[in-house]
Protein backbone atom coordinates (compact mmCIF):
# COMPACT_ATOMS: atom_id res chain seq x y z
CA UNK A 1 0.00 0.00 0.00
CA UNK A 2 1.00 3.69 -0.59
CA UNK A 3 0.86 6.43 2.05
CA UNK A 4 1.05 9.87 1.35
CA UNK A 5 1.24 12.30 3.97
CA UNK A 6 0.06 15.77 2.25
CA UNK A 7 2.76 18.40 2.25
CA UNK A 8 -0.13 21.07 3.20
CA UNK A 9 -1.97 19.72 5.95
CA UNK A 10 -0.77 20.71 9.64
CA UNK A 11 -0.61 23.55 12.22
CA UNK A 12 -0.89 27.03 10.90
CA UNK A 13 1.86 29.47 11.34
CA UNK A 14 -0.58 31.38 14.57
CA UNK A 15 -1.12 27.82 16.07
CA UNK A 16 3.26 26.66 15.40
CA UNK A 17 4.14 30.14 17.02
CA UNK A 18 1.83 29.57 19.97
CA UNK A 19 3.05 26.07 20.79
CA UNK A 20 6.55 27.41 20.30
CA UNK A 21 5.93 29.98 22.95
CA UNK A 22 4.44 27.31 25.39
CA UNK A 23 7.52 24.55 24.63
CA UNK A 24 10.24 27.63 25.17
CA UNK A 25 8.31 28.93 28.68
CA UNK A 26 8.11 24.97 29.41
CA UNK A 27 11.61 23.60 29.18
CA UNK A 28 12.57 26.33 32.24
CA UNK A 29 9.40 26.18 34.19
CA UNK A 30 7.05 23.30 35.26
CA UNK A 31 3.74 24.94 34.91
CA UNK A 32 2.32 27.37 32.36
CA UNK A 33 -1.22 28.57 32.53
CA UNK A 34 -3.30 28.87 28.86
CA UNK A 35 -6.42 30.11 28.37
CA UNK A 36 -8.67 28.01 26.68
CA UNK A 37 -7.94 25.31 24.34
CA UNK A 38 -4.29 26.19 22.88
CA UNK A 39 -5.32 24.25 19.66
CA UNK A 40 -8.07 22.10 18.98
CA UNK A 41 -7.00 19.01 18.82
CA UNK A 42 -7.10 16.87 21.98
CA UNK A 43 -3.70 14.41 21.03
CA UNK A 44 -1.70 17.61 20.43
CA UNK A 45 -3.74 18.84 24.31
CA UNK A 46 -2.32 15.28 25.73
CA UNK A 47 1.11 16.23 24.60
CA UNK A 48 1.55 19.28 25.96
CA UNK A 49 -0.59 19.00 29.43
CA UNK A 50 2.00 16.01 30.30
CA UNK A 51 4.95 18.47 29.87
CA UNK A 52 3.32 21.08 32.22
CA UNK A 53 0.85 23.57 29.75
CA UNK A 54 -2.66 23.78 32.53
CA UNK A 55 -5.66 24.72 29.93
CA UNK A 56 -7.68 27.62 32.49
CA UNK A 57 -10.71 28.91 31.64
CA UNK A 58 -11.81 32.26 31.70
CA UNK A 59 -13.15 32.07 35.35
CA UNK A 60 -10.60 30.62 36.68
CA UNK A 61 -8.39 33.13 34.65
CA UNK A 62 -10.34 35.73 36.81
CA UNK A 63 -9.06 34.50 40.13
CA UNK A 64 -5.27 33.84 39.20
CA UNK A 65 -2.70 36.17 40.88
CA UNK A 66 1.27 36.80 40.63
CA UNK A 67 2.02 34.27 38.17
CA UNK A 68 2.56 33.70 34.08
CA UNK A 69 -1.19 33.05 31.79
CA UNK A 70 -0.22 32.22 27.57
CA UNK A 71 -2.61 33.63 25.02
CA UNK A 72 -2.97 31.51 22.65
CA UNK A 73 -3.20 32.24 18.52
CA UNK A 74 -7.10 33.05 18.69
CA UNK A 75 -6.05 36.18 21.02
CA UNK A 76 -8.02 38.08 23.52
CA UNK A 77 -10.65 41.08 24.17
CA UNK A 78 -9.16 44.34 26.11
CA UNK A 79 -10.71 43.16 29.37
CA UNK A 80 -9.04 40.10 29.30
CA UNK A 81 -5.26 42.30 29.68
CA UNK A 82 -7.50 44.71 32.14
CA UNK A 83 -7.59 41.74 34.47
CA UNK A 84 -3.93 40.70 33.78
CA UNK A 85 -2.61 44.31 35.17
CA UNK A 86 -5.09 43.80 38.21
CA UNK A 87 -4.63 40.51 39.07
CA UNK A 88 -0.47 40.95 38.52
CA UNK A 89 -0.46 38.31 35.56
CA UNK A 90 2.71 38.16 33.21
CA UNK A 91 1.24 37.44 29.59
CA UNK A 92 2.93 35.77 27.21
CA UNK A 93 1.00 36.75 24.23
CA UNK A 94 0.83 34.79 21.31
CA UNK A 95 -1.69 36.60 19.37
CA UNK A 96 -1.31 35.43 15.66
CA UNK A 97 -0.42 38.14 13.76
CA UNK A 98 -3.07 37.87 10.97
CA UNK A 99 -5.67 38.23 14.05
CA UNK A 100 -3.90 41.24 16.26
CA UNK A 101 -4.16 42.94 12.97
CA UNK A 102 -7.57 42.70 12.70
CA UNK A 103 -8.19 43.52 16.12
CA UNK A 104 -6.25 46.72 15.75
CA UNK A 105 -8.34 47.63 12.29
CA UNK A 106 -11.60 46.89 14.41
CA UNK A 107 -9.96 49.08 17.05
CA UNK A 108 -9.19 52.42 15.22
CA UNK A 109 -12.61 51.85 12.81
CA UNK A 110 -14.72 52.10 16.07
CA UNK A 111 -12.66 55.41 17.30
CA UNK A 112 -12.78 57.15 13.91
CA UNK A 113 -16.36 56.13 12.63
CA UNK A 114 -18.32 55.77 15.98
CA UNK A 115 -21.49 55.12 14.16
CA UNK A 116 -20.44 52.37 11.96
CA UNK A 117 -21.74 49.33 13.01
CA UNK A 118 -18.95 46.73 12.78
CA UNK A 119 -20.64 43.14 12.05
CA UNK A 120 -18.15 40.01 12.14
CA UNK A 121 -18.97 36.76 10.23
CA UNK A 122 -18.21 33.96 12.71
CA UNK A 123 -19.06 31.19 14.95
CA UNK A 124 -20.74 33.08 17.89
CA UNK A 125 -18.70 32.50 21.22
CA UNK A 126 -15.70 31.73 19.16
CA UNK A 127 -12.53 33.17 21.14
CA UNK A 128 -11.38 35.11 18.04
CA UNK A 129 -14.92 36.22 17.67
CA UNK A 130 -15.47 37.49 21.13
CA UNK A 131 -11.74 38.72 20.85
CA UNK A 132 -13.00 41.18 17.70
CA UNK A 133 -16.23 41.99 19.48
CA UNK A 134 -14.52 43.06 22.28
CA UNK A 135 -12.63 45.57 20.03
CA UNK A 136 -16.11 47.12 19.12
CA UNK A 137 -17.13 49.25 22.40
CA UNK A 138 -20.33 47.08 22.49
CA UNK A 139 -21.29 48.55 18.96
CA UNK A 140 -20.73 45.03 17.18
CA UNK A 141 -22.65 42.68 16.05
CA UNK A 142 -22.22 38.65 15.15
CA UNK A 143 -22.95 37.55 12.14
CA UNK A 144 -23.72 33.56 12.14
CA UNK A 145 -26.05 32.82 9.78
CA UNK A 146 -28.67 34.77 7.28
CA UNK A 147 -31.10 35.54 9.51
CA UNK A 148 -28.49 37.67 11.38
CA UNK A 149 -28.50 39.95 8.83
CA UNK A 150 -31.80 41.20 9.87
CA UNK A 151 -30.06 42.18 13.04
CA UNK A 152 -28.74 45.68 11.00
CA UNK A 153 -29.63 48.75 10.56
CA UNK A 154 -29.65 49.48 6.63
CA UNK A 155 -30.03 53.26 7.39
CA UNK A 156 -26.81 53.44 8.75
CA UNK A 157 -22.88 52.89 7.53
CA UNK A 158 -21.55 49.06 8.56
CA UNK A 159 -18.21 47.65 8.00
CA UNK A 160 -18.41 43.47 7.42
CA UNK A 161 -15.75 41.45 8.32
CA UNK A 162 -14.81 38.01 8.80
CA UNK A 163 -13.43 35.65 11.01
CA UNK A 164 -10.19 34.49 9.91
CA UNK A 165 -11.31 31.21 10.10
CA UNK A 166 -14.86 31.56 8.42
CA UNK A 167 -15.64 29.71 5.76
CA UNK A 168 -15.05 31.48 2.53
CA UNK A 169 -18.72 29.88 0.78
CA UNK A 170 -20.31 30.62 3.90
CA UNK A 171 -19.11 34.17 3.26
CA UNK A 172 -20.02 34.76 -0.11
CA UNK A 173 -23.40 34.14 0.76
CA UNK A 174 -23.38 37.35 3.68
CA UNK A 175 -21.28 39.18 1.17
CA UNK A 176 -24.26 38.66 -1.57
CA UNK A 177 -27.20 39.55 0.52
CA UNK A 178 -26.28 42.27 3.03
CA UNK A 179 -25.06 43.94 -0.51
CA UNK A 180 -28.47 43.48 -2.03
CA UNK A 181 -29.88 44.30 1.42
CA UNK A 182 -28.07 47.88 1.30
CA UNK A 183 -29.08 48.19 -2.33
CA UNK A 184 -32.76 47.42 -1.54
CA UNK A 185 -32.68 50.90 0.45
CA UNK A 186 -30.50 52.68 -1.95
CA UNK A 187 -28.14 52.55 0.54
CA UNK A 188 -25.55 50.40 -1.20
CA UNK A 189 -22.49 53.15 -0.61
CA UNK A 190 -22.88 52.69 3.23
CA UNK A 191 -21.28 49.39 3.51
CA UNK A 192 -17.80 48.13 2.98
CA UNK A 193 -17.16 44.42 2.40
CA UNK A 194 -13.75 43.43 3.91
CA UNK A 195 -12.57 39.72 2.93
CA UNK A 196 -10.46 39.05 5.70
CA UNK A 197 -10.62 34.86 5.83
CA UNK A 198 -6.76 33.83 6.51
CA UNK A 199 -5.29 32.69 3.32
CA UNK A 200 -3.97 29.70 4.90
CA UNK A 201 -7.34 28.83 5.27
CA UNK A 202 -9.06 29.85 2.45
CA UNK A 203 -6.59 27.92 -0.12
CA UNK A 204 -7.40 24.99 1.90
CA UNK A 205 -10.62 23.82 0.29
CA UNK A 206 -9.05 23.61 -2.52
CA UNK A 207 -6.10 21.92 -2.06
CA UNK A 208 -7.96 19.19 -0.01
CA UNK A 209 -10.09 18.50 -2.88
CA UNK A 210 -7.40 18.20 -5.37
CA UNK A 211 -5.35 15.91 -2.93
CA UNK A 212 -8.58 13.85 -2.37
CA UNK A 213 -9.29 13.05 -5.48
CA UNK A 214 -5.58 11.40 -6.31
CA UNK A 215 -5.98 8.46 -3.67
CA UNK A 216 -8.47 5.01 -3.31
CA UNK A 217 -8.81 6.47 0.58
CA UNK A 218 -8.47 9.07 2.49
CA UNK A 219 -7.60 9.41 6.44
CA UNK A 220 -8.60 12.80 7.55
CA UNK A 221 -7.20 13.12 10.80
CA UNK A 222 -8.80 15.76 13.23
CA UNK A 223 -10.39 16.56 15.98
CA UNK A 224 -14.74 16.63 16.91
CA UNK A 225 -13.62 20.38 18.88
CA UNK A 226 -12.29 21.90 15.16
CA UNK A 227 -14.55 23.53 12.88
CA UNK A 228 -12.40 24.20 10.62
CA UNK A 229 -11.12 20.37 10.44
CA UNK A 230 -15.23 19.10 10.00
CA UNK A 231 -16.19 21.76 7.35
CA UNK A 232 -12.80 19.99 5.54
CA UNK A 233 -13.99 16.72 6.38
CA UNK A 234 -16.99 17.34 4.78
CA UNK A 235 -14.88 18.55 1.75
CA UNK A 236 -13.19 15.47 1.08
CA UNK A 237 -15.63 13.27 1.58
CA UNK A 238 -17.90 14.56 -1.19
CA UNK A 239 -14.72 14.72 -3.34
CA UNK A 240 -13.79 11.07 -2.45
CA UNK A 241 -16.48 8.80 -0.90
CA UNK A 242 -13.56 6.46 0.88
CA UNK A 243 -13.00 10.08 3.25
CA UNK A 244 -12.79 8.59 6.67
CA UNK A 245 -12.36 11.23 9.83
CA UNK A 246 -10.46 9.61 12.33
CA UNK A 247 -8.40 11.43 15.58
CA UNK A 248 -5.90 8.65 16.43
CA UNK A 249 -4.30 5.42 14.96
CA UNK A 250 -6.33 3.85 17.67
CA UNK A 251 -9.84 4.38 15.12
CA UNK A 252 -7.58 2.04 12.15
CA UNK A 253 -8.81 -1.15 13.54
CA UNK A 254 -12.77 -0.13 12.20
CA UNK A 255 -11.74 0.90 8.77
CA UNK A 256 -11.79 -1.92 5.89
CA UNK A 257 -8.46 -1.29 4.05
CA UNK A 258 -9.19 -4.52 1.49
CA UNK A 259 -8.79 -3.43 -2.06
CA UNK A 260 -7.03 -0.09 -0.71
CA UNK A 261 -4.25 0.42 -2.41
CA UNK A 262 -3.27 4.26 -2.40
CA UNK A 263 -4.10 6.22 0.62
CA UNK A 264 -3.94 9.98 1.25
CA UNK A 265 -3.48 11.18 4.88
CA UNK A 266 -4.43 14.71 5.80
CA UNK A 267 -5.89 17.25 8.12
CA UNK A 268 -6.75 20.68 9.20
CA UNK A 269 -4.82 23.74 10.41
CA UNK A 270 -5.12 22.27 13.98
CA UNK A 271 -3.93 18.37 12.88
CA UNK A 272 0.04 17.78 14.44
CA UNK A 273 2.08 16.70 11.73
CA UNK A 274 3.23 14.12 14.14
CA UNK A 275 -0.11 12.51 14.60
CA UNK A 276 -0.42 12.08 10.74
CA UNK A 277 3.02 10.49 10.45
CA UNK A 278 2.17 8.08 13.33
CA UNK A 279 -0.72 7.03 11.63
CA UNK A 280 1.09 6.45 8.22
CA UNK A 281 3.66 4.38 10.48
CA UNK A 282 0.77 2.68 12.65
CA UNK A 283 -0.59 1.54 8.92
CA UNK A 284 2.60 0.43 7.21
CA UNK A 285 2.97 -2.20 10.20
CA UNK A 286 -0.26 -3.30 9.66
S1 LIG B 1 -5.65 30.37 10.69
FE1 LIG B 1 -4.47 32.12 9.99
S2 LIG B 1 -5.17 33.80 11.27
FE2 LIG B 1 -5.84 31.94 12.28
S3 LIG B 1 -4.19 31.47 13.70
FE3 LIG B 1 -3.74 30.37 11.82
S4 LIG B 1 -2.38 31.74 10.65
FE4 LIG B 1 -3.37 32.94 12.25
Amino acid sequence: MTITIDKNSGFCFGVINAIKAAEEYLKEHHTLYCLGDIVHNNEELKRLTGIGLKIITPEQFKNLQHTTVLIRAHGEPPVTYKIAKANNITLIDATCQVVAKLQQRIKSDVENNPDTQILIAGKAGHAEVEGLLGQTKENGKVISTIQDLENVDYSKPAKLYAQTTQNAEKYAKFETKIYKNYRKNNNEALIEIHNTICKRVSNRAKEIKEFASQFDAVLFVSDNKSSNGLFLYEICKKQNPESYFISSSNQLNFIDFKNINTVGICGATSTPVWLMTSIAEKLRVG
